[in-house]
């Protein structure tokens, strides 16, 4: 099996599975229970809150402005839904980009159909954002700006330091949100360089299990709960925690950051191998921007369908997207916002690595897409 599609899910890692397993066969207390199980599963959730408030601010200090959610889509949705709530007397106006995940855009649209006015801002015409572009539009009814730090399908990575500190140039209480969901843990960032307020990440995509998300609200920040109930989580998010996949998420966190500068330089070298190969076949165009993340990698094949390019790789045994498996066959936002020709967009396919990807996988892939595009050209 090759799996190329690691930008959709990752296969949880070891530590993660041990630490899940250890977490439902013995500390399975509540939490909230006063006796020594629940302090043992409270303490467990303490210490994830420190792995993860150290990778994403660099300090365990901040480890209170950690909150567990079920997955980055509930993460995203609070931090959109909560802070405009929190903050509606500030303005009315949200900006963002054409190129979020739906469960940026699907939350802002909601707030669209109450009143509020959301900017999205396009990329340039080489898929790059520039930080002007936002400034230009922020003002004094700007609450909110929310801004992916890694784009999914393509993997382009915004400036959003720079557009932090542009936009808050023109209005120094615009709130920051990143969905740093496809950057974590991956491309070294902190919350301080981001200028982020609000940061969303999820398990699994890091080799954690899925249903595990956090949101980092940055102390001091007003934001409204969308959940009432037990008071768990300082009321911001309540509901019985769920411990195993907590534990999951820290363990996995912490077996990626000693290895994540010599992670990404493999996936450097892999995506070199993979242009190399494909470099010689006109019919294979390249849709990721030149500077995007580098184990997120978006071509279009000929002109064969990606659904069509996906099965017959699959049937070799190789695992890819079809621009963004959240969108399952619907067309691309994203390629449609760079503007590229239909055709391009109708035979998009996502190639994404992980840590244990090989060359070897790189070379089968790269192999049977060539194969592909001469058999299922012909077969057309
Ligand atoms: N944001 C981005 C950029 C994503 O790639 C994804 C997952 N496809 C999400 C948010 C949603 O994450 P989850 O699956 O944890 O809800």
């Amino acid at each position: 099996m090759h799996y190329l599609d690691n930008s959709a899910t990752t296969k949880p890692c070891q530590a993660a599975v041990n630490a899940a397993v250890a977490a439902m066969t013995e500390d399975f207390g509540n939490p909230s229970s006063l006796h020594r199980l629940g302090l043992n599963a409270e303490n467990i959730m303490t210490g994830a809150r420190r792995t993860l408030s150290a990778q994403l601010t660099g300090s365990v200090a901040d480890a209170d402005s950690i909150l567990f959610t079920s997955g980055a889509t509930e993460s995203n949705n609070l931090a959109i839904l909560g802070s405009a709530e929190a903050n509606r007397r500030a303005g009315h106006t949200i900006l963002t980009t054409t190129i979020e995940h739906p469960s940026v855009l699907e939350p802002l649209a909601h707030l669209e159909s109450e009143g509020w006015r959301v900017v999205k801002i396009s990329p340039r015409a080489d898929g790059s954002f520039s930080p002007d572009d936002f400034a230009a539009a922020a003002d004094e009814d700007t609450v909110l700006v929310s801004v992916m730090l890694v784009n999914n399908e393509v993997g382009t990575i915004l400036p959003v330091g720079e557009i932090a500190r542009a936009v808050r140039r023109k209005n120094p209480k615009i709130l920051v949100h990143c969905d740093a969901v496809q950057a974590f843990g991956k491309i070294p960032f902190k919350a301080a360089s981001l200028g982020a307020d609000l940061i969303s990440v999820s398990g699994h995509k890091l080799y954690a299990p899925k249903g595990i998300g956090a949101l980092y609200v940055r102390k001091g920040v007003r934001c409204r709960p969308r959940l009432y109930g037990g008071g768990q989580q300082r009321g911001f998010r309540p509901g019985t925690e769920p411990i195993p996949q907590i534990a999951a998420f820290a363990a996995a966190v912490a077996d990626v950051r000693p290895r994540m500068e010599e992670t990404l330089s493999r996936y450097l070298s892999l995506k070199d191998h993979l242009l190399r190969r494909l470099s010689a076949c006109e019919e294979v165009l390249i849709n990721s921007p030149a500077e995007a993340a580098p184990y997120i990698v978006n071509l279009s094949a000929g002109r064969v369908r990606s659904e069509v390019m996906l099965h017959f790789l699959e049937q070799e045994g190789i695992y890819v997207s079809s621009g963004s498996a959240c969108s399952k066959g619907a067309k691309s936002h994203v390629l449609e916002a760079m503007k590229l020709p239909p055709a391009r967009i109708d035979s998009a396919l996502r190639v994404s690595f992980s840590r244990e990807t090989t060359e070897a996988d790189i070379d089968a892939f790269a192999d049977r897409l060539l194969l592909g595009l001469k058999t299922l050209a012909t077969a057309r």
